[in-house]
């Protein structure tokens, strides 16, 4: 019985919860890769101003490394990437890092049964097993406009927000109108002398201020036995609402869009404002955002708010569809990610040479978001289907972690060489994933979540408690064992 070593791919949430759960039990032989200079994920890359999760801290954080001194509600970026270092030192598993190594290519052969990684600096690695924790939000994406070249001012994209440029006194323009744009609008509004936010939808909106909590707050939960643990539930059981509402937008949703409408309507007291950021399209069919600060910043003296589409650039600033030209010194896009990409461009190549691409060329799709037939022992974290509209991901990502963990435990019990998903079962299990979101609120607009082709492939349709529950347990009968090559066997008996 010997250990299958693995290499896991990303070190945010996802990567540091694989290497933890496999470290605890027993797997030894473990590398950690990322592109980045150091660990964090998104966490490390979105450094924009205001950056915070809109999850409370004590959900989004692992079930197993809680903490009872978060200094406010929903945690800063620089908490979050605090939390994990420390998690990651606490659990031994920051020194399996292995930081700037950007993977390019996974291939696994059949004769070795074995998987090898290539990196953009020419190295490679092997391992039998591979976990690719990269997740859905990783690569920034941003419009191809024309003259984009020509623009004479200065640009970046949020999650590369570019701290050198001083934009006190500038004027300003921010393209998108998301969960990343929502932040930082707020804090940059303060400091520029003119700022134009280009949105091409409006959001529905739910309150959050966010302030650090009074001290006797912190007292309370730093001192009153099992108020945590309940905070805790409370909140999984709030996003598990949020999903019932998204699920069930005739009934559940229309109560809580009500909330979101009268929110909004207090919020907007300009009415020229509020018809333009009204969205139109059903509550929670795109990311609900909660921000108590985004929309009195539109009602700014120095905010202008656009609703024309950007169709250009010219030297001088952002020219819309009414053919203004929107003199700026800076872009600053707030344009998301390439989310469904997931790995992508990293070519992934599994058993008899099967390309990732190819096997998702109709859409991504996995069982459990983990493991896609034809490439064995290769195990996928935050991927197709597994995102949350209406919870946190750290605890999907704890789940797939338990997971992936348990199908390596089996290929160690059984002296096999790769584990598999059989077809059938990824197909019926894929199947009801795209079954259960007939009539969700997701269905009625177009949005991050769907791939070019209109099917939804980044989110789970379901709870949070459901995926936790389906994951739980590995069911062998599910999967099908390789055996280990026997040269391979020969050498670890010599
Ligand atoms: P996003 O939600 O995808 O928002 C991108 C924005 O850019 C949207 O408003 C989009 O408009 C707009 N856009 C895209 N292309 C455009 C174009 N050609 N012209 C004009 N506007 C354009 O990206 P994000 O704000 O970076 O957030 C991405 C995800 O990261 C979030 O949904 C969330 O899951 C996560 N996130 C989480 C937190 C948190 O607090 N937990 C914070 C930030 C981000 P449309 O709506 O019309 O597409």
């Amino acid at each position: 019985m010997s250990d299958p070593s693995v290499i896991i791919i990303g070190a945010g949430f996802g990567g540091i919860a694989a290497a933890i759960q496999l470290q605890e039990h027993g797997f030894r032989d473990l590398t950690l890769l990322d592109a980045a200079p150091g660990l964090g994920g998104t966490w490390f890359h979105n450094t924009y101003p205001g950056a915070a999760c809109d999850v409370p801290s004590h959900l989004y954080s692992f079930s197993f490394a809680q903490r009872r001194d978060w200094k406010r509600l929903c945690p800063t970026q620089a908490d979050i990437l605090q939390y994990l270092n420390d998690v990651a030192r606490d659990h031994g598993v920051d020194r399996l890092l292995t930081p700037d190594t950007r993977v390019t290519a996974c291939r696994f052969s059949d004769v070795d049964c074995r998987w090898t990684v290539e990196t953009e600096a020419g190295d490679t690695y092997e391992a039998d097993a591979v976990v690719i924790a990269t997740g859905q939000l990783h690569q920034p994406t941003q419009p191809r406009l024309p003259g984009t070249e020509d623009f004479a001012g200065h640009t970046f994209h949020s999650a590369r927000w570019d701290h050198q440029y001083p934009l006190a006194g500038k004027r300003v323009a921010v393209v998108g109108t998301g969960a990343s744009a929502v932040q930082f609008v707020p804090e940059i509004a303060k400091e520029v002398a003119k700022l134009s936010v280009f949105q091409r939808s409006g959001n529905w909106f739910l309150p959050r201020k966010n302030l650090p909590y009074p001290r006797w707050v912190r007292a309370a939960i730093q001192h009153v036995p099992g108020l945590q643990a309940y905070r805790r539930r409370f909140v999984f059981h709030y996003g598990e609402a949020l999903t019932l509402a998204i699920r069930h937008p005739r009934t559940v949703g229309r109560v809580v869009h009500l909330r979101s409408r009268r929110f909004m309507a207090k919020q907007l007291r300009d009415p020229e404002v509020r018809r333009r950021v009204w969205p139109d399209y059903t509550f929670g069919c795109k990311r609900v955002l909660f921000s108590s600060y985004f929309l009195p910043a539109l009602q700014r003296e120095n905010v202008e708010l656009v609703t024309d589409a950007v169709i250009g650039l010219v030297p001088e600033g952002v020219v819309t569809a009414d053919g203004r030209v929107h003199e700026v010194d800076c872009v600053i896009w707030g344009t998301g990610f390439k989310t469904t990409q997931f790995m992508f461009p990293m070519e992934v190549t599994g058993s008899e040479g099967r390309d990732l691409r190819e096997a998702w060329a109709e859409g991504a799709h996995a069982h459990l978001g983990i493991s896609v037939p034809g490439f064995p022992s290769l195990f996928v974290m935050y991927g197709p289907n597994t995102n949350t509209s209406g919870g946190s991901i750290v605890t999907y990502l704890e789940a797939q972690a338990g997971y992936l963990r348990q199908a390596l435990q089996q290929v160690r019990e059984r002296g096999a060489g790769a584990i598999a998903v059989r077809p059938e079962v990824e197909a019926a299990s894929d199947l009801e994933v795209q079954k259960r979101f007939d009539g969700t609120a997701w269905t009625q607009c177009d949005s991050w979540y769907r791939d070019e082709r209109g099917r939804i492939v980044t989110n789970w349709p379901g709870y949070m408690g459901e995926y936790v529950a389906a994951t739980k347990v590995l069911d062998p009968s599910e999967y099908t064992f390789l055996p280990k090559p026997e040269r391979v066997r020969e050498a670890a008996h010599s």
